[in-house]
């Protein structure tokens, strides 16, 4: 019957319990963490969260590299 609701099959799977908000340090919206980059202000969410670059947008330098 509702045949449209094929096409966004894919983004309803992410609804799930994936999807998680972080409060961008710069602009303090909330944007998803799977955000590359900040749709208000185009901090780099993505760097942000994977510790690559700090509140401030500087770069990190990890020191212990665990994988
Ligand atoms: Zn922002």
């Amino acid at each position: 019957m509702m045949k449209l609701f094929n096409m966004s099959k894919k983004n309803s799977e992410i609804k799930n319990d994936e999807t998680e908000y972080i409060v961008c340090p710069r602009c303090k919206q909330e944007v998803f963490k799977e955000a590359i980059v900040c749709p208000f202000c185009k901090f780099g969410i993505l760097a942000y969260v994977n510790g690559d670059i700090d509140k401030n947008g500087d770069a990190v330098k990890k020191l212990n590299k665990k994988k």
